[in-house]
């Protein structure tokens, strides 16, 4: 594993900065550094649920934990029994918000968002070996581009969320019909990649969900999907290289906890960092958890 994530690191994010908006060339003009500034309000409370800040304990417990059940299982039962419980508990009432922020059992899904793009095949490949299922939420315009890509993930047997047009972080703030005509040509660029795809979620950009856009989702037959687990691999103003690859392997690791909805980038620039830390996470959420694509 070391070897592995060693080789991996090679290049991770040697261009990242600079290309960190790569999604948008396509025509957008915001940056998609996508669930960062418009998604701060939204993001960090449901981040600091799952652990960020205040779940410091709770993770390295959880690490402590995992480590020990590798030699010896009968110290981890305990703390793992606990935390299986808390998630249940918190998983069985439904979201006052209309957006799930758990996956409602102790499975874990992985969320990949801005995409497709140029990493998207790494993701795939890296999926596909590991035989994990996951969830891919699309860029209309990236969907307008890389169609070819759509139809791998839906080959692949992985689940489609939709993530806006042009991931306009604003868009739950304007008015039915602009929410409605963008959430729907989104789908509808998708479905020209592949006619029969199920397309049953929706994420908002940013995480900027507003009741509005919560409800046109569901009028289209779409469940508001957010997140409790965000490495921020998009922020790579703070983090580069193998910095930002070992802090997105810290990050899922500790604040991974059953039912949980983690949130990383196969698109919106350059996700060699993402890619490589999912080649050392991959295996470890793997053993830990049952992974799954959420439910069409
Ligand atoms: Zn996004």
């Amino acid at each position: 594993m070391i070897t592995a994530a060693v080789l991996a690191l090679a290049g991770c994010g040697t261009k990242t900065a600079p290309s960190a908006a790569s999604w948008h060339a396509s025509g957008s003009g915001s940056a998609p550094a996508a669930e960062q500034a418009g998604g701060d309000p939204i993001t960090h409370p449901i981040v600091g649920g799952a652990g960020s800040t205040g779940g410091a304990k709770p993770a390295a417990g959880t690490s402590a934990s995992a480590s020990a059940s590798a030699s010896t299982s009968a110290p981890a039962s305990a703390p793992a029994s606990a935390s299986a419980s808390a998630s249940a508990s918190a998983s069985t009432q439904p979201p006052s918000d209309g957006i799930l922020h758990t996956t409602g059992s102790a499975a874990v899904a992985l969320t990949f968002d801005d995409g497709p793009g140029p990493d998207t095949p790494k993701i795939l490949e890296m999926l596909r070996a590991q035989g994990i299922k996951a969830t891919f939420c699309l860029i209309g315009v990236n969907v307008q581009e890389y169609p070819q890509y759509v139809q791998a993930i839906v080959k692949d047997g992985h689940t489609l969320c939709n993530h806006t047009w042009k991931h306009d972080e604003s868009l739950g703030k304007k008015s039915a019909d602009t929410i409605r005509a963008d959430l729907q040509k989104t789908n509808d660029e998708i479905h020209k990649a592949v006619p029969d795809a199920q397309i049953k979620y929706f994420r908002h950009p940013g995480g900027n969900f507003t009741p509005l856009a919560v409800q046109i989702a569901a009028e289209l037959g779409m469940k508001s999907l957010g997140w409790n687990v965000d490495p921020s691999d998009w922020n790579v103003k703070k983090w580069s290289g193998q910095q930002m690859t070992n802090h997105i392997v810290s990050n899922v690791r500790n604040n991974t906890k059953p039912g949980a909805i983690v949130l990383s980038h196969d698109g919106g620039g350059d996700r060699s960092c993402t890619v490589a830390a999912y080649k050392t996470l991959l295996p470890e959420l793997k053993s830990k958890f049952t992974l799954i694509a959420m439910p069409v």
